[in-house]
């Protein structure tokens, strides 16, 4: 009774982030109502294995008592604390700090954000900020990489490159520009990790020169594509993109929204790319999906500029609950415990589920399996051979997650037929045996 009702209120007022607005009106919505470790509990009671951590960022996992006491103690002591007037809160302070040491080269300044589309629209600010106290405001247009994703703010959405997120809206902008995906299942090129690096590499160089070095501000990367299927570049693809830009002038932001905080194995996957790069954002396993909160990494480079630049003026660009010290306490609470032992469970559950979904390859209906750490897709087709995608008028997204959902498993079935696997670094080994059992399962019923 009590299920139907918020059922009827959720179909009649709340309006839900990327959906199919109609579709989601007859189906309704599935409610749940708590959670533990790995697992959630939906309103029926049913339980379900979490295999996509919410939306990849409760990377710590459900229950974690020490999170909660740390935002309840914050929230008693000063809940809110603004950046403005030249204030602060000593948790931002000492998370920024913290932060600043962890991350690599001199990634030494922090500008918090309340998620990660705030923060790629942050970076786009800096960056015009820092071309304008250089004195070349002229360079002003950014290249980004088809299949990216980089939020849906109204400048940032530009910057993704997945056709669902510009339909009926009129983005990208005439500043911002793509090249190919290194995408190694469906890449022109074939699969060889040299041939796709060298590709991309030559796309680069080529849009460089077609709009000018003196005009490219910026090029943006995930060190893996997330919501454009989890695309996994080869070892040397991101250093080798950094050279380019390098080379050229042009700064290089990497977004880790979803890569950083022990997705992949390390605290930051550029880490293991080996690469620094002038910009960094993050958000998601920040604060473990606890509370709201992002991050923009900036370089002493690029902060000096914008500092030197603005002289006494101020830079004109902040948010309400930048910093906010409830999420910044979070946060702390968040690194201790990647630190303490989450990290380190987080990479030997990563290594059981690699090995696990690659013995699903043998599976008649995938084609594919890819991912790094606690970040894998595994691609479906109906012929191996040709790589015949799913059908996408038969729904297979929708399908396959009511399948996966029935089995007892939440998952990302995209529509193309990629399923996408990014569950807690808390995993047992249970866990990671139950999702695979579970996705094995669900595969079958699909034949
Ligand atoms: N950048 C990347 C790589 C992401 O995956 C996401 C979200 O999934 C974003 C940016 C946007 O973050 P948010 O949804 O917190 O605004």
């Amino acid at each position: 009774m009590l299920a139907n009702s918020l059922i009827e209120l959720d179909r009649a007022h709340l309006v839900h982030p990327f959906s199919c607005y109609r579709s989601h009106e007859e189906t309704g919505v599935r409610v749940l109502k708590s959670a533990k470790g790995a697992t959630v509990t939906d309103a029926s009671g049913k339980t379900l294995l979490d295999g996509f951590a919410g939306l990849w960022c409760v990377n710590l996992g459900y229950g974690q008592e020490s999170i909660v006491e740390a935002a309840a103690k914050q929230l008693r002591e000063l809940p809110y604390a603004t950046g403005y007037f030249g204030l602060g809160s000593e948790p931002a302070i000492r998370l920024a700090a913290r932060l600043a040491e962890l991350a690599p080269g001199d990634l030494n300044h922090v500008y918090f954000t309340l998620g990660g589309s705030d923060a790629i629209d942050s970076t786009i600010r800096f960056i015009r900020y820092f071309y304008h106290a250089k004195g070349t405001p002229q360079k002003d247009q950014f290249i980004s990489v088809e299949h990216g994703y980089h939020g849906s703010s109204t400048a940032g959405s530009g910057l993704t490159a997945i056709p669902a997120f510009h339909a009926g809206f009129g983005v990208p902008y005439d500043w911002q520009h793509k090249i190919p995906s290194h995408y190694a299942y469906r890449n022109p090129v074939g699969s060889d990790p040299q041939a796709i690096i060298d590709a991309s590499v030559a796309a680069l160089r080529a849009k460089i020169a077609e709009l000018g070095a003196g005009r490219v501000a910026a090029f943006y990367a995930e060190p893996i594509q997330g919501s454009g299927g989890v695309l996994v570049p080869p070892t040397g693809w991101l250093k080798a993109l950094h050279a380019v830009c390098k080379e050229h002038d042009i700064l290089f932001v990497v977004d880790e929204v979803i890569t950083a905080f022990g997705r992949t194995g390390p605290l930051f996957a550029c880490e293991e790319d080996d690469v620094v790069p002038d910009l960094m954002t993050t958000a998601k396993g920040l604060t473990s999906g606890y509370v709201p909160m992002g991050a923009v990494f900036i370089s002493d480079r690029v902060y000096n500029t914008i500092a030197d630049g603005a002289g006494k003026a101020p830079v004109g660009h902040g948010y309400t609950y930048s910093a906010h010290p409830v999420s910044a306490a979070v946060g702390l609470e968040c690194l201790r415990l990647y630190e303490d032992s989450l990290l380190e469970n987080g990479r030997k559950a990563g290594k059981r589920l690699m090995e696990g979904l690659r013995s699903l390859a043998d599976h008649p209906l995938v084609g594919d399996v890819r991912g790094r750490g606690m970040l894998a897709a595994i691609e479906l087709v109906t012929d191996k051979e040709r790589k015949t995608p799913l059908p996408a008028a038969a729904d297979p997204g929708r399908r396959i997650f009511e399948r996966a959902w029935a089995n007892g498993l939440v998952i990302r079935a995209f529509n193309s037929g990629i399923l996408g696997f990014a569950p807690p670094l808390c995993c047992t080994e249970d866990d990671i045996d139950g999702i695979l059992e579970r996705t094995r399962m669900t595969l079958d019923q699909t034949l």
